[in-house]
């Protein structure tokens, strides 16, 4: 399921941890990726995610190391998964 939506004409991406209602779209420097299949998580639920990880994936993106950086987001987004149930 695409948590991409349009909202006032603007393409918007909601949190994947559900019943979490924070949303983004575009940011100076950092627009939504054109395809739909993408995900995002909120600074309060990628914040409790351990910061090796989180740190992890910054250089492996810089780098340009995209299947270690999508494998390890996987690792990301259970982890957010699972705490953030407990986070609002
Ligand atoms: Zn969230």
């Amino acid at each position: 399921m695409s948590l991409v939506f349009t909202f006032n004409g603007r393409r918007q991406i909601r949190c994947l941890v559900p019943f979490c209602d924070k949303t983004r779209g575009d940011r100076k420097g950092s627009a939504l990726p054109p395809h739909e299949d993408f995900e995002w998580i909120c600074g309060n639920h990628y914040k409790a995610v351990d910061a090796r990880k989180r740190q992890l994936l910054t250089r492996l993106r810089k780098k340009g190391m995209d299947q270690l950086a999508h494998r390890l987001w996987l690792k990301i987004r259970e982890e957010a998964l699972d705490k953030g149930m407990g986070i609002r």
